[in-house]
């Protein structure tokens, strides 16, 4: 496959004067992998300042009440920081201070990724700098006490509707500017080339560990590997070591809002069509006239109207599968699981766990389903207790 390419997905669409910071990027990224001193700094934080290998947990109750396969979670959720998103900020804030820069920035929508970078900065002491829309700074006033706590800088953004996607513009002129010494932290697996992939590569640790402790408990591979696709980096990361095994189905679950016929959703690979968004073409959620639609979706690490350009590639080859899991499903398994497994897990995960349920009960009891549980639900207790359904 050609450099930077999925198929006909991915690339570099960029404004000229990031192409040289780009091919740094991938320049350093392909050479710092390989690279031991790297590789055994990444090991040190990731299992003891992260916590890994977080558990792969045979869900008992889970499974009873599904009634058909066996359903193992895999426990992101007790990763530092509280999801996956430690995996991505931690190997690409390593890789900036490698680079010899000093200053990191990030965007954030939530907050989530804002507080991961900020979390990876410290740790390595490094200037860490996020873009956060007003809109979204008033929404999640939490996150952003959390990142001045954890020693960044916030810049609220006064500019177009105030929320991401205003942010990533004043995060990308930030990035053209400062260049020389700021490395731009990108919290998914989208965007330009080498980001997707990069990404994919940090994330993929996920998968790497499910493999060897399904080996270990089960003495084989999964039937289905289930994860939540935001910008895709947690499913990604699950599903990555798996692609070549195709006995090993592999299930995304998007975020389908108040459904996919209300128009109010955050589906690109279900209600989308190719197109470019953030340096990349991927599916996306576009008008007749190319302009990018509105999403929604009740978890906001699921609420983007783009998608990382390799899903868009496993699913045009039927490598991989996607379905849309609504905000009443998400919160029902929220609960759900809670209640039956004693795990608060993250809306965005709970997607997940719906669509694995579904799957698992129309398989036969000998099967096995791993599901990713990217994140925990600390968060989202606020967003359940006022959930009155239909996405009210
Ligand atoms: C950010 C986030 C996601 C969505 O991001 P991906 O890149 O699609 O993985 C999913 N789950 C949790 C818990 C998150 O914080």
């Amino acid at each position: 496959m050609a450099k930077g390419w999925f198929g006909e997905f991915g690339g570099r669409y960029v404004p000229e004067t990031l192409v040289p910071a780009l091919g740094e990027l991938e320049h350093e990224y392909l050479r710092l992998r390989k690279d031991s001193a790297f590789r055994s700094r990444l090991h040190y934080y990731n299992t003891q300042f992260g916590g890994r290998p977080t558990p792969l947990y045979f869900a008992a109750r889970l499974t009873e009440y599904a009634g058909g396969a066996r359903i193992y979670l895999k426990r992101e959720d007790l990763l530092h920081g509280g999801a996956h998103k430690f995996n991505n900020v931690m190997g690409q804030a390593l890789l900036a201070s490698m680079m010899g820069k000093r200053r990191i920035i990030a965007e954030t929508g939530a907050g989530q990724h804002g507080v991961a970078t900020a979390i990876a900065g410290a740790a390595l002491g490094l200037t860490t700098e996020i873009y956060m829309g007003r809109k979204d700074t008033e929404r999640q006033r939490l996150n952003l006490v959390r990142m001045e706590l954890l020693g960044a800088k916030v810049h609220t953004v006064v500019s177009g509707s105030m929320t991401l996607k205003d942010a990533i513009n004043e995060a990308l002129r930030d990035w053209v500017t400062n260049v020389r010494d700021t490395y731009y932290l990108l919290g998914s697996a989208v965007g330009p080339h080498p980001y997707p992939a990069m990404v994919r590569d940090f994330q993929s640790i996920i998968g790497r560990e499910i493999r060897s402790q399904i080996l270990k408990s089960e003495g084989r591979l999964p039937d289905m590997v289930v994860a939540c696709v935001g910008g895709g980096s947690n499913a990604i990361g699950a599903f990555s070591p798996f692609i070549r095994h195709r006995e090993v189905a592999l299930l995304g679950a998007q975020a389908g809002g108040l459904g996919l016929d209300s128009g109010r959703h955050s589906a690109p690979l279900l209600a989308g069509e190719p197109g470019v968004l953030h340096g990349a073409r991927s599916m996306l959620l576009q008008d007749g006239d190319g302009q990018v639609k509105e999403t929604s979706s009740i978890s906001a690490g699921l609420d983007y109207p783009s998608v990382g350009p390799q899903h868009s590639h496993l699913q045009k080859t039927g490598r991989a599968r996607y379905v849309a899991v609504t905000d009443d499903q998400a919160m029902e398994s929220f609960r759900l699981l809670s209640r039956l497994e004693g795990i608060i897990p993250a809306l965005e995960s709970a997607h997940a766990v719906h669509a694995a349920v579904e799957e698992a009960r129309r398989m036969p009891r000998e099967s096995i389903v791993v599901v990713n549980l990217s994140g925990r639900g600390d968060k989202d207790v606020d967003t359940a207790a006022s959930y009155r359904g239909g996405g009210r």
